[in-house]
């Protein structure tokens, strides 16, 4: 058989780099891959083709044997490979390219090879905690209660009796999967003796099974601290899962929520609450009490002609600034008491002053009150 151009089976110029013609080579060898043409002789010509033009061009002394001597060159670089036009086996052509075909079709992750376990990192655990805001001002403890992994005390983290150890699985070799190949492809699954582990624990400790970590209930109680906000996260080290054979221990990663509370509220650092007042007490000015979030008395002072919605602030008074030692402020928002329903002397005072005012009032009601009225007879 005429033997064509290596460059030119490949459809490739002469100075494409390695990954050009790696990657020719894929787009050829899986367009005219015989699975996909079955009983094509001229789609398995080509495939053959391709793959003993990859065979020399992928190779750095056998292609500039080949670009300097052409086929002659390159043949004698790698007698006895089995390529030699209609002869070529395909199986041989599989056995030549298994990390080509394999990395192509599946499977062909590196492999490690494994002689005994591998310290790994334990998980982190999430858990949330509802507080009160009052909690969350004045700073509280939680107790936490959970299962999780902790290291095993009967063989250190080790997972093996003491004086013994693992040995790499005679079965993988300590690759912990198995190859075998099915017509043309390769297959990849996990090593059944080892459970794809790659080693066997020859005598497993017997309180942990050979998992170097059991599952544990644990309690223990943890401070929050003062100005925590809603929804904060607080990281508390080494409380996640133990790690295996001796891996670092995850985290438990902590979400505290502060439910709302029905007179105060936090406003970045600062206490908000209303203080409810009479007319005359935000029209004369006085001093009140108030009594904050955690039980102290402020005594504060409501100016002359104060208006509604007017903020009184008590410095330093607020929620504690996290990592710092300052404090936000506690602010006061004036509302005015509307009474429903006045005793007769109060009543006629209103009147009075409304008057004085230049305003009416009508205490028989308004337009609605007075149709009623109408209609009931
Ligand atoms: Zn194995
Ligand atoms: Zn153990």
């Amino acid at each position: 058989m005429e033997k064509k151009d290596y460059y030119s089976v490949l459809g490739v110029p002469r100075e494409a780099t390695a990954e050009q013609v790696k990657a020719a080579y894929r787009k050829m060898a899986l367009k005219y891959h015989p699975d996909r043409n079955p009983d094509n002789k001229e789609s398995e010509n080509k495939f053959k083709e391709a793959a003993e033009a990859y065979e020399v061009l992928s190779d750095d002394s056998k292609r500039q044997r080949y670009d300097q001597f052409g086929h002659a060159g390159a043949a004698g670089g790698h007698a006895g490979h089995g390529f030699s036009g209609d002869g070529a086996n395909m199986d041989d052509i599989f056995n030549n390219f298994g990390d080509i075909f394999s990395s192509m079709f599946g499977g062909g992750q590196q492999q490690q090879r494994r002689r005994g376990p591998v310290a790994s990192r334990g998980h982190d655990l999430g858990k949330e905690e509802t507080i009160s805001l009052k909690d969350a001002f004045l700073g509280t403890k939680i107790e936490l209660s959970y299962y999780h992994f902790v290291g095993c005390d009967g063989c250190e983290g080790k997972g093996s009796k003491a004086g013994t150890g693992a040995k790499p699985c005679t079965t993988c070799k300590g690759a912990g999967q198995v190859n075998y190949q099915r017509g043309f492809f390769m297959y990849t699954q996990a090593c059944d003796p080892c459970q794809g582990q790659g080693y066997v624990i020859q005598s497993p400790c017997e309180t942990c099974h050979g998992q170097s970590r059991i599952q544990k209930y644990e309690k223990f109680t943890i401070n929050v601290p003062q100005g925590i906000f809603d929804g904060a996260e607080l990281r508390i080290s080494g409380k996640g899962d133990a790690g295996m054979y001796g891996g670092q221990a995850g985290d438990l990663m902590l979400k505290v929520a502060v439910t709302p509370d029905k007179k105060f509220k936090r406003v970045k650092d600062d206490l908000e609450c209303s203080v409810i007042l009479t007319y005359p007490q935000l029209v004369f000015g006085c001093q009140i009490d108030v009594e904050s979030i955690d039980g102290s008395v402020q005594s504060i002072k409501i100016p002359k002609g104060c208006p509604v919605g007017e903020q009184v602030v008590v410095p330093g008074k607020g929620f504690k600034k996290l990592r710092s030692n300052t404090w936000g402020n506690l602010v006061i928002i004036t509302q005015c008491h509307i009474p429903k329903k006045l005793d007769a002397n109060a009543k006629q005072a209103l009147v009075e002053y409304s008057k004085l005012v230049g305003t009416t009032a009508d205490s028989t009601g308004g337009y609605i009150a007075g149709l009623f009225k109408k209609f009931l007879g």
